[in-house]
């Protein structure tokens, strides 16, 4: 491991983020030697009036089940400085500058330096004038980057808005836009099964696919999130984000090296082809679910914190184009909801059945040839199967399912790392592949927009699901009207 010399500044260190999965994650890094013990300190700041022993106890509490020890717990903490500090304040910043030198020589940390906003996002944009502005970046030959968490905008116009406002301050290769999607396993997985295996890339088009599914499907309702969620709903919180970013992992290009900026630029590509709708486009595929009432379930308008005229959506599928050679009429359907059977993402790749049938034909066998499908499991185990046609044993020419299945061991698991913790890492290592770009995210906010206009005028007929169930009947519509079917039902 390269261990790397770090000062965090870390906004929003009261949080519940911070708590559940930053500490935890920059401890991992700490203890497993990428984050150089010796050279390595964090400013928390936060609104409360906490002392640096208070701030201890919560970084003790929080690693605590990861550490061997009492004594390396309290060993990570005594690196953490609390400063109470309001971030529309300009004068906060100075002393934040003047204590982040003080600490680099403390520590020897020869300029490095990662800015991390967990915190509201219409505060991302004043935290980073300022500390351009007040002198908290080195200017020693160290690094300066900035991580930031979601939302990025609610809208074209506002992700560009602050887009423009972080650019003041931090060039585009100095920012790490979070999308934990992207530190999942299974989702970095898919350019290593398609890139690692020309049996894969080699069929990895509209020849031999006859659509591809996408589904993050959550169990929960809106529990304590109502007030976030209602402003934003399905398609801000997942599709324009998570779900976007896996579509075009999914259906870039090679790129010419695994660099991020190789990376980066086909993700790009690939997104500027994907089809944005008119708005009877988006009425034709497009589908948006809010919930009802299911037993003691309340339905989501009732939920507390939500208006009882709400038109929020708690659902969305949808078919997603890409117009280029290799995807040419090539249906992406996507989904993504609340109070579903079951929570787990994965992908279904279809492959399209042999021209011709010589089985059938030859009167030899009586069942159908099934569609092959390629499933990647992303949650909540990391699980591949690949679902083949084969021959069933003994006499005759009769066909069955055989399945192919990769499940990670237990051995695989352990050396998972958390996606915070690999972001973080890959943060560190300046290393942008599993961050989102801003032309990913502009792109992508640009898809959305569309639909979100159709709905804001167009009036719902909601609730139009049931708790439990896999979503709205438009969204089995959807694909039936395209002579196709959602494989997990
Ligand atoms: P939180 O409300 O628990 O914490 C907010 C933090 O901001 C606190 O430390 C608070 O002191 C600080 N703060 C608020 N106003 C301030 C001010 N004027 N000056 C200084 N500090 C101020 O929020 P959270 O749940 O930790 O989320 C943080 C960010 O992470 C948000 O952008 C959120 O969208 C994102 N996020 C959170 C989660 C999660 O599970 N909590 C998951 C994904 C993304």
């Amino acid at each position: 491991a390269t261990a790397t010399r770090a000062l965090f500044m870390l906004f929003g260190a009261t949080g519940d983020l911070a708590k559940r999965k930053l500490y935890p994650s920059i401890f991992n890094l700490y203890k497993k030697g990428y984050i150089d013990q010796e050279h390595f300190a964090l400013i928390g700041t936060g609104r409360r009036e906490w002392s640096d022993d208070k701030f201890h106890e919560v970084i003790v509490e929080s690693v605590k089940d990861n550490a061997e020890s009492e004594d390396e717990a309290k060993g990570f903490a005594s690196h953490f400085y609390y400063m109470s500090h309001d971030v529309t304040n300009p004068e906060h910043y100075d002393a934040l500058s003047e204590y982040a030198n003080k600490l680099d020589d403390k520590y020897d940390i020869q300029g490095n330096r990662i800015f991390y906003i967990s915190m509201a996002p219409n505060f991302f944009g004043t935290v980073a004038k300022n500390l351009k502005a007040h002198n908290c970046l080195s200017d020693n030959g160290g690094f300066n980057r900035l991580i930031i968490e979601k939302p990025f905008g609610r809208d074209y116009e506002s992700a560009e808005e602050l887009n423009n406002a972080l650019g003041k301050s931090f060039n585009e290769n100095q920012v790490y836009r979070i999308d934990h999607y992207l530190g999942k396993e299974m989702v970095q997985n898919i350019l290593a099964l398609r890139f690692g295996n020309p049996l894969i890339e080699g069929i990895w088009n509209n020849k031999y696919i006859k659509n591809v599914q996408v589904t993050l499907a959550e169990k929960l309702g809106v529990e304590e999130r109502a007030g976030y969620y209602d402003g934003a709903g399905a398609l801000r919180d997942m599709i324009q984000n998570h779900t976007m970013q896996m579509l075009s992992i999914l259906t870039m290009e090679d790129p010419v090296s695994f660099k991020d900026v190789d990376v980066r630029s086909e993700k790009i590509r690939a997104l500027r082809s994907m089809r944005i709708y008119s708005p009877d486009g988006v009425r034709e595929n497009f589908v948006r679910g809010q919930y009802g009432k299911n037993g003691d379930q309340a339905d989501y308008r009732h939920e507390d914190n939500v208006p009882e005229n709400s038109n929020t959506e708690t659902y969305v599928a949808g078919k997603v184009m890409f117009d280029n050679q290799r995807w040419a009429n090539v249906p992406f359907y996507i989904r993504t909801g609340k109070m579903l059977a079951d929570k787990f993402t994965r992908i279904d790749i279809v492959f399209k059945k042999p021209l011709i049938d010589i089985f059938a034909a030859s009167g030899k066998q009586e069942g159908d040839l099934q569609n092959n499908v390629l499933t990647l499991f992303v949650d909540p185990v990391n699980k591949v199967i690949l679902h083949l046609n084969g021959k069933k044993a003994g006499q005759g020419m009769e066909m069955q399912p055989l399945d192919l299945t990769h499940v990670q061991s237990d051995a695989e698991k352990a050396a998972t790392p958390e996606p915070y913790e690999r972001l973080i890492h890959d943060a560190i290592l300046g290393d942008a592949t599993n961050f989102a770009s801003w032309d990913e995210v502009g792109r992508a906010w640009k898809f959305a927009d569309v639909i979100r206009n159709v709905w804001d005028h167009d009036q719902p007929a909601f609730p139009n699901y049931t708790p439990g169930s896999m979503g709205p009947k438009a969204a089995d519509e959807l694909l039936a009207r395209d002579g196709n079917e959602w494989i997990k039902k």
